[in-house]
């Protein structure tokens, strides 16, 4: 037996003033999105966009519902619709923030648990790492090189699993 460790590393900067333009503007992008969300249930407003490996930005904000496990999270609203309209384009970068009436948006939020994994999904599909950029509204922002750093151990589907599946 031997004991394995994981261990990644992520940038923060201090305030949306230090990333790059480019940076800022997708930031913004998501920024915007979280605004234009529709979570009236849980009063906390998620945005996300990525910017393509063509320039495109997609962005979009969670989907919530009465029937709770019905929601959409921005992140995966923004999945769905690049690989609709741009199937197998790489995301360069996606960032997500998120606001809140019943909280301050000051500190970064992470992909929740199903989203890294629908993430580690398009990563594979167009072989290429996705960057994450962190955010809230205001406050500290982190940058992960690679979605997948937040997902070790990722299940990943494997047809031997399932025979019983054709093709
Ligand atoms: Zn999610």
């Amino acid at each position: 037996m031997k004991k394995e460790h994981y261990q990644f590393a992520y940038k923060v900067y201090e305030s949306f003033s230090e990333l790059s333009d480019d940076d800022k503007k997708l930031l913004k992008a998501a920024q915007d999105a979280a605004f234009l969300s529709y979570a009236p249930y849980s009063s906390f407003n998620v945005g996300a966009a990525a910017e393509l490996e063509n320039g495109e930005i997609i962005s979009g904000g969670n989907q919530e519902n009465a029937s709770f496990p019905a929601g959409l999270c921005a992140e995966g609203v923004v999945l769905a619709v690049a690989s609709s309209r741009f199937p197998k384009m790489p995301i360069k970068t996606l960032a997500v923030t998120y606001r809140s009436e019943k909280h301050e948006s000051d500190h970064p939020i992470a992909p929740c648990g199903i989203c890294r994994q629908s993430l580690q999904e398009f990563q594979d599909k167009t072989g290429s790492t996705i960057r994450l950029l962190l955010g809230g509204l205001t406050g500290k922002i982190y940058e992960v090189d690679d979605s997948n750093s937040l997902l070790p151990l990722a299940f990943k589907f494997e047809r031997r699993f399932f025979p019983s599946l054709c093709c």
